[in-house]
C-alpha cells in the first residue's frame, strides 16, 4: 500500500508538469487507484483532483502534506479512464508518468479558439431603409455601405465587413451601441472533412464477409468481447466488414476508433467511411495543428462524432462509451511509438478496450508474427477472409533470380521478363507499378554474382558498411556484438569481384526506364517527391486517372491503394530488406513483398507480378511468391523459437544515452552488472543479456548511446528489470548526465 498519491488539479497539457502530493488516508487505501479522481484540500478550497501516480517517497516536508479528503461520485470519466492507461503504458513501458500522460491527454489549445464573429441586422425593414437614409444624408459613407449591404443579406462576416466593405471596427461598434446591429461571436470547431450528406449505402456482404461480422456481432451483443484477428488477403473486402462492425456498435450507442497508418490515410479511404457515416465520422492526422487535433477530441468527448480515423495516436481519443477499437494493417510498425514511452498502438489497444469494455479487431493480409503466434495460443480469436471479393483471382506471381540475369550478361536493374511484360502492358494501355525496397538500405555488403551476404559470425545478422569519418570507415560492423571486420575484396564464397553495398534509388530507376520506354508516361512517388500531403495526393489521382502508365516508388506506394488498371507490379531486388541488421528483417521482406503483390489485378482484369532478387531461395521470397502465409510463419516462427526471439521470447533494449562518452559507457556497464546479478537471483528462470555495444548509430548529434538487450521468456520478467534498473538510477551520481530509456519488443 503507497502512502502517498500524486495529483494533478488541472489535465491541460502544459501544467501536466505540476503536480501535489497527497497522503492517502488508511480508509480510502484499498480505494485509491491511479486515474481516480479524488477530493483535495487545496488552498483553503476543497477542489477535484486526478491521482496520477502511487508513491512511498515524499521528497517534501512530511508533515506538511494534507490528506484526500475522499472519491468523487461512482461514475468514472473519461480522463479517469486515459490517466489510468497511462498508468498501465507507464509501468509497461517505462518513462515518466509526465511522458505517459502527455501521450494519452489532448493538448489544450494556447491559443484562442477560433471564432466565427457576424455582423447583424438589428433594425427591421422599414426603420432600416430610414436609417440608411440618415447616414446617406450625413455623408456617413461607410456606415451607409455596411448598412445597404446587410439591409440585403442580413448577417455578413466580420473578414467581409472589414475587408471588403472596408469598414472599420471603430465604426461597428458605434453601429452596435446606437443599436442598429449587432456582433455575434460563434465558437466553430474545425472539421476537417467538410459536410458532404452521406450517400445511398446498397454494397451488400459476400457470405464471407457475413460470417466473420456474425461471428463478431454474436460475441458482441451476448457482452462477450475479444480481440480478433481477421487475416484476408488483400481485396478481399476487411475494409467493408470494419464498417458494418462499426455500425452495430454505433447503433448499439457507442462509438469507435479505427487506427489506420497515415501512409495509407488516403482521400480515397476517408471518403469510403464518410460516404456511409457522413459528419458522424473524423479524421485526425499528423499535418493538423496541435488546436485542430484538439478540437477533434473536444467533438468526440461531446459525443459529436461517433467514428475516428487516425494513425496510433487516435487511440487515445477521449470517446465516453468505446464500443470497438479497429486496427488496419496492424503489423504496420508505424504503430510502435518511437518517442518515450515506446508503447505498441495494439497492446495498449488491447488494455484500453479491457478498461472500457470494448472490442479490438486486428486486420491484415499479412498479420505481425505476434498476432498469429497470439491467434494461435487463443489469446487473440482468428477468423479469415481467403478470397478476393467477386472470386477475383490473385495475381501470378514470378521470381527472376538477378545472379542468372549478371551471369547472362544483363546488369540491367530491370531483369529480362520483367521489362518484356512492361511492353506487353505498354501496348495493352494497361498500368504497372514498380516498387523499390528501400528498407534495406542500411548499408549491408553482398556478392552480385552469388548473392551471398556477409554476416557476424557471432549474431547471425547481416554487417553493415560504415560511411561518414572515423576510425571504423569502410569497415563492416555489427550492431548487436561490435565486431568489425573489413570489405573483403572478393567474395568469400565464389571469388567474383562484384562484392560491394548495394545502391540504386528510385530516381536511378526512373532514368533506365525512360531511356528503355521512351514512350512511357512514368511518376515517381518517394520522399523527395512528396514533401507535402498534397504532392503525394497529387501523384496517386494522377496515376488513378491514368495520367501515365508506370509508377515507381518506395514503401509509399504499397500501401491500401485500388487501382484497377494495375495488372504488373515488378518488385526490384526484393532481398535488399533481408539483410538489415534486425531479426524482423524476413518478416518484413515478406509483408512488403506481399503487399506489394497485392497491388496487382484489383479491377476487373487478372495481376501478374515480377519478384526480382538475388536470393530466390529464401524462405520469405519463395512463400511471398506463393502468397502462403502459413508456410511463412512456419517457418519464422521456428526461426524465432530456435533464436529465442519475439514473439516467442520477449526483448527488453535498454538505450544510455550521454553526451559524454565517458558517461555512457560506464553508466551502462554499470547497469549490465546489476542487471547480471538481478538474473542470478532469479533461480527459476532464465534471463539472458548482450550488451553494453554500441548502438546501430552510436553517436547522433555528439550524443553517445550505448545499448543492452535482455531476453526474458515472461515479458512481466523484464518489466521487473526495467524497473530494477530505474530504481537503481535514479538520483545516483553516474547517472545524473545519463538519458535511460527502454524499449520493449522494438520493431526495428
Ligand atoms: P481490403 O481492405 O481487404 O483490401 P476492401 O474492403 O478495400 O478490401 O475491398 C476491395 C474492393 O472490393 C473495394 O473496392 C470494395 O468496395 C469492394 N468490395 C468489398 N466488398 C464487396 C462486396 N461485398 N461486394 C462488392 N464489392 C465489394
Ligand atoms: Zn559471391
Ligand atoms: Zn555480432
Amino acid at each position: 500500500m503507497a502512502e502517498y498519491a500524486n495529483i494533478i488539479v488541472d489535465i491541460s497539457h502544459d501544467k501536466l508538469d505540476k503536480t501535489f502530493i497527497y497522503r492517502i488516508p488508511e480508509a480510502l487505501a484499498d480505494r485509491v487507484g491511479v486515474g481516480v479522481q479524488v477530493y483535495i484540500p487545496f488552498g483553503n478550497r476543497k477542489i477535484r483532483g486526478y491521482v496520477v501516480e502511487l508513491t512511498d517517497r515524499a521528497e517534501y516536508d512530511t508533515t506538511k502534506i494534507k490528506e484526500i479528503l475522499g472519491i468523487v461520485g461512482r461514475s468514472i470519466p473519461i480522463e479517469s479512464r486515459l490517466i489510468a492507461l497511462a498508468g498501465w503504458m507507464r509501468r509497461n513501458y517505462g518513462g515518466t508518468m509526465n511522458q505517459a500522460l502527455k501521450t494519452v491527454l489532448p493538448v489544450r489549445e494556447k491559443k484562442k479558439r477560433v471564432q466565427k464573429k457576424t455582423v447583424c441586422l438589428v433594425l427591421d425593414g422599414v426603420e432600416a431603409k430610414n436609417q440608411l437614409g440618415v447616414y446617406q444624408r450625413k455623408h456617413n459613407t461607410a456606415r451607409a455601405r455596411l448598412l445597404e449591404a446587410l439591409i440585403a443579406q442580413q448577417e455578413l462576416g466580420w473578414e467581409v465587413i472589414t475587408g471588403k466593405l472596408n469598414v472599420s471596427s471603430s465604426v461597428i461598434s458605434a453601429m452596435e451601441q446606437a443599436g442598429v446591429v449587432r456582433v455575434l461571436t460563434r465558437v466553430c470547431y474545425r472539421n476537417p472533412v467538410g459536410n458532404l450528406p452521406a450517400e445511398e449505402y446498397s454494397l451488400v456482404l459476400n457470405p464471407s464477409q457475413q460470417a466473420v461480422v456474425d461471428a463478431v456481432v454474436r460475441d458482441y451483443d451476448a457482452g462477450v468481447r475479444r480481440t480478433y484477428l481477421l487475416k484476408g488477403v488483400t481485396g478481399s473486402g476487411k475494409t467493408e466488414v470494419y464498417m458494418e462492425l462499426i455500425a452495430h456498435v454505433i447503433s448499439a450507442g457507442k462509438q469507435a476508433i479505427v487506427l489506420i497508418p497515415e501512409i495509407a490515410l488516403t482521400y480515397q479511404t476517408v471518403m469510403r467511411f464518410y460516404r456511409r457515416f457522413s459528419d458522424r465520422v473524423s479524421i485526425l492526422n499528423s499535418k493538423m495543428s496541435a488546436g485542430e487535433r484538439y478540437d477533434q477530441f473536444l467533438r468526440a468527448k461531446n459525443g459529436e462524432i461517433d467514428i475516428i480515423i487516425g494513425p496510433r495516436s487516435a487511440l487515445f481519443t477521449p470517446f465516453e462509451n468505446l464500443g470497438l477499437i479497429i486496427i488496419d494493417e496492424e503489423h504496420e510498425t508505424s504503430y510502435k511509438s518511437g518517442s518515450v514511452p515506446r508503447y505498441h498502438a495494439r497492446e495498449t489497444a488491447v488494455e484500453r478496450a479491457a478498461m472500457e469494455d470494448a472490442s479490438v479487431v486486428l486486420g491484415s493480409a499479412t498479420p505481425s508474427l505476434e498476432s498469429y503466434y497470439r491467434a494461435g495460443n487463443g489469446v487473440y480469436c482468428l477468423l479469415e477472409l481467403t478470397e478476393r471479393v467477386k472470386k477475383k483471382p490473385l495475381p501470378v506471381c514470378t521470381v527472376t533470380d538477378l545472379r542468372s540475369e549478371l551471369a547472362s550478361g544483363n546488369r540491367s536493374i530491370l531483369g529480362r521478363r520483367l521489362a518484356a511484360l512492361l511492353e506487353d502492358r505498354l501496348k495493352r494501355g494497361e498500368q504497372a507499378m514498380l516498387f523499390l525496397n528501400r528498407r534495406g538500405m542500411a548499408g549491408f555488403v553482398s556478392c552480385r554474382a552469388c548473392g551471398h551476404v556477409i554476416k557476424c559470425p557471432h549474431c547471425d545478422v547481416s554487417l553493415s558498411q560504415h560511411g561518414g569519418s572515423g576510425p571504423d570507415t569502410g569497415r563492416m560492423v555489427c550492431h548487436y556484438c561490435g565486431h568489425t571486420e573489413a570489405v573483403p575484396a572478393v567474395c568469400p564464397v565464389c571469388g567474383s569481384k562484384y562484392i560491394g553495398g548495394f545502391k540504386a534509388g528510385t530516381q536511378k530507376i526512373e532514368q533506365v526506364v525512360r531511356a528503355q520506354f521512351p514512350g512511357a508516361g512514368v511518376l515517381r512517388m518517394d520522399f523527395d517527391t512528396t514533401r507535402s500531403r498534397e504532392g503525394y495526393e497529387q501523384i496517386l489521382s494522377a496515376f488513378a486517372n491514368r495520367e501515365a502508365d508506370i509508377l515507381i516508388g518506395t514503401q509509399m506506394i504499397v500501401k491500401g491503394h485500388d487501382f484497377p488498371n494495375v495488372t504488373l507490379v515488378g518488385v526490384l531486388a526484393a532481398d535488399l530488406s533481408l539483410h538489415v541488421s534486425d531479426f524482423h528483417a524476413a518478416e518484413r521482406t515478406f509483408q512488403l513483398l506481399t503487399q506489394a503483390a497485392g497491388r496487382a489485378g484489383r479491377g476487373d482484369l487478372p495481376g501478374e507480378v515480377v519478384i526480382q532478387t538475388y536470393q530466390p531461395e529464401h524462405y520469405s521470397v519463395v512463400t511471398a511468391s506463393a502468397q502462403d502465409y502459413g508456410a511463412f510463419y512456419a517457418q519464422e516462427i521456428e526461426y524465432r523459437r530456435m533464436m529465442l526471439y519475439p514473439p516467442v521470447w520477449n526483448l527488453l533494449v535498454i538505450l544510455c544515452a550521454s553526451g559524454k562518452q565517458e558517461s555512457a559507457a560506464d553508466a551502462s556497464a554499470r547497469l549490465a552488472g546489476q542487471i547480471q546479478s538481478f538474473a542470478a537471483g532469479r533461480e527459476d528462470e532464465t534471463i539472458y543479456l548482450i550488451g553494453p555495444a554500441d548502438a546501430a548509430v552510436a553517436k547522433i548529434n555528439d550524443i553517445y548511446q550505448k545499448v543492452i538487450y535482455i531476453k526474458a521468456r515472461n515479458y512481466q520478467t523484464l518489466v521487473a528489470v526495467k524497473d530494477m534498473a530505474e530504481a537503481y538510477t535514479r538520483g545516483k551520481r553516474e547517472y545524473r548526465d545519463v538519458i535511460l530509456q527502454f524499449d520493449f519488443n522494438p520493431a526495428n
